[in-house]
């Protein structure tokens, strides 16, 4: 039986939950205080021993008057910061991050099924992704806009025409997914406070205990402005309705749900802006001219069985697709199979295992169903073992193979969210285009070779469909970074399927939370107005 415990600051002790732990309450936090909902909570279950840790429901709250308080008190103070000001605040959250690194690691093993090395990934992203906005905020300095240089618009050389960026005057409102818990809020935060609007996260529910303990690390650092930061545990209810023409919604998620956010009053009525982060069949190409064997063949090996297994491959930037040379290809399978079968499955808090369960019994149903829709389209399956484990939502690596790929239409449509990749051949260049774009759409894709003619042809075509290209050749196959890392300084999102949405890239990033206006008048007075906010 379990106890009851309505806190916001549980501490654990330890990767492991004792069995006689209290059911925790999660709580929300809306206009600077902790407070939970009523009625009937969602249950978040530990995906390891599939039992119940916490509840959370947000019935009864009022998310609009959080929406009030965010836009009356944490948006005129972010915008009466400075750049600089603003990311000194996310420094300090970086660092009050970093402070708990030890308990929010125990957190994300204990609750949401990863293995250490899983829980780093997500973690020290917040924290990374949180310094390096505040490094950008240092950079622009003591200022509130961003002026892009201007263009002369008539014969006089008077009259110009430049375009400032000023930070919205409304919300931003995350939705994350539930596979990042710590990273999806701590991107999205530390962009949106560094533009100067303030921020409502809403975590998915079934990992939403990790992201509490984020939430509380960053309000007991005590360092942002009231109303910059709320966070709700739980449904929206009718937050979304509820936004207005300066208002922002930025969701990561599924194809499904974003085209139903996309859809919603706000957005339709109201022009609220949205980015969709979303499905990705991210495709890993190996170059014909890699000879099986090379260090590039290595890399390529490493980089698609980490992809498929790091996270149990619940990462939006997972390898889905692999195309290879046909006349490689069954060598490749063998290469892959033996990676595949040399990863420990099993209780994530163990030292050995690489791989722990799937985040929850939705996923593991989803695993199964989507792994026979593929096999349904045409691929088959030539690598899976049995998981021994007695509970929790184990599955093992699976690898697919589809010999005639542009037939096995599921294999470029349907994301099994796990650690799962169809194996493909290719006969030339411009076919492996045709089947890479059959993704419609993804946020990644690698491609391994060294000869420049080949190289230019294959992302000159795949580049349109992509947000991001990793290129890994001879001279970096020892120090290229792994595809599915997402660097605050590199745009994120893709096109199409993967929701047409764009996220950190640096100071591209903070124009989503701002709007650009044209300036149509005399220069002096335009660098004038504008140098008022530049330091001394
Ligand atoms: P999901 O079921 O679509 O849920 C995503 C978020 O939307 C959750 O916070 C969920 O809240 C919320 N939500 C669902 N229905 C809603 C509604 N009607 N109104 C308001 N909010 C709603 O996706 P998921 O299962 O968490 O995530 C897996 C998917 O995310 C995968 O497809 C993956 O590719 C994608 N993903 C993409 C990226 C990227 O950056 N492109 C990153 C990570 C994941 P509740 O949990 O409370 O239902």
């Amino acid at each position: 039986m379990h106890g009851r415990r309505s806190i916001a600051g549980g501490r654990l002790h330890g990767p492991h939950r004792a069995a006689e732990d209290e059911m925790i309450t999660l709580k929300s936090y809306l206009r600077g205080e902790w407070v939970a909902g009523t009625g009937r909570a969602t249950t978040l279950v530990n995906p390891t021993t599939e039992e119940p840790i916490a509840e959370a429901s947000t019935q009864g709250l009022d998310l609009g008057a959080a929406l009030e308080f965010a836009r009356t008190k944490g948006g005129p103070a972010l915008r009466a910061a400075t750049f600089a000001q603003r990311g000194a605040w996310l420094d300090a959250i970086s660092k009050a991050l970093h402070a708990r690194r030890d308990a929010l690691l125990d957190e994300s093993i204990a609750s949401c099924g990863t293995t250490r090395s899983d829980a780093k990934f997500d973690v020290d992203g917040a924290i990374g992704t949180l310094a390096y906005y505040a490094g950008l905020g240092k950079k622009l300095g003591e200022t509130t806009t961003i002026l892009e240089p201007a263009e002369q618009l008539t014969k006089s050389a008077r009259f110009f025409g430049a375009h400032v960026w000023t930070p919205r005057e409304g919300v931003a409102v995350h939705v994350n997914a539930f596979n990042f818990p710590a990273w999806g809020l701590g991107e999205k935060l530390a962009v949106a406070l560094l533009a100067g609007v303030p921020v409502i996260s809403k975590p998915a529910t079934s990992t939403a205990l990790l992201a509490m303990r984020v939430a509380e690390a960053i309000v007991d650092a005590n360092v942002l402005p009231p109303g910059a930061f709320q966070f709700v545990a739980g449904s929206t209810g009718d937050l979304l309705d509820k936004l207005g023409p300066q208002d922002v919604l930025a969701f990561t998620g599924s194809a499904d749900t974003g085209a139903k956010l996309r859809g919603g009053k706000g957005p339709v009525e109201r022009s609220v802006r949205v980015n969709v982060e979303a499905d990705s069949l991210n495709s890993a190409v190996l170059g014909p001219d890699i000879e099986p064997g090379s260090d590039v063949y290595a890399t390529f090996l490493r980089d698609v069985v980490r992809e498929m297994t790091q996270k149990t491959g619940q990462k939006c930037t997972a390898t889905r697709r692999i195309f290879v040379p046909a006349a490689v290809i069954d060598r490749v399978q063998e290469d892959l199979a033996e990676q595949l079968g040399a990863i420990k499955i099993g209780d994530p808090a163990r030292d050995e295992v690489r791989m722990g369960p799937l985040a929850t019994k939705q996923q593991h149903e989803d695993f199964r169903s989507g792994v026979a829709k593929l096999v349904a389209s045409g691929a088959r399956v030539v690598h899976t073992r049995e998981v021994s484990e007695p509970k929790g939502y184990f599955v093992a690596p699976t690898l697919l193979r589809a010999d005639a790929p542009a037939s096995a239409t599921a294999v470029h449509a349907h994301e099994v969210f796990g650690p799962c990749a169809t194996l493909m051949p290719y006969a030339e260049i411009a076919e492996c285009v045709k089947l890479v774009a059959m993704g419609e759409g993804g946020l990644v894709a690698s491609v391994y070779g060294d000869d420049r003619a080949l190289l230019r042809e294959l992302v000159l075509g795949i580049a349109p469909w992509h947000g991001r290209v990793v290129i890994a050749s001879s001279k970096v196959a020892d120090q290229s970074i792994a595809p599915g890392m997402v660097l605050p300084s590199c745009v994120h999102g893709g096109p199409g399927r993967a929701g047409g949405g764009e996220e950190l890239g640096g100071e591209r990033g903070l124009r989503f939370y701002m709007q650009r206006t044209s300036i149509q008048a005399d220069r002096a007075l335009i660098d004038k107005m504008f140098e008022q906010a530049k330091p001394e």
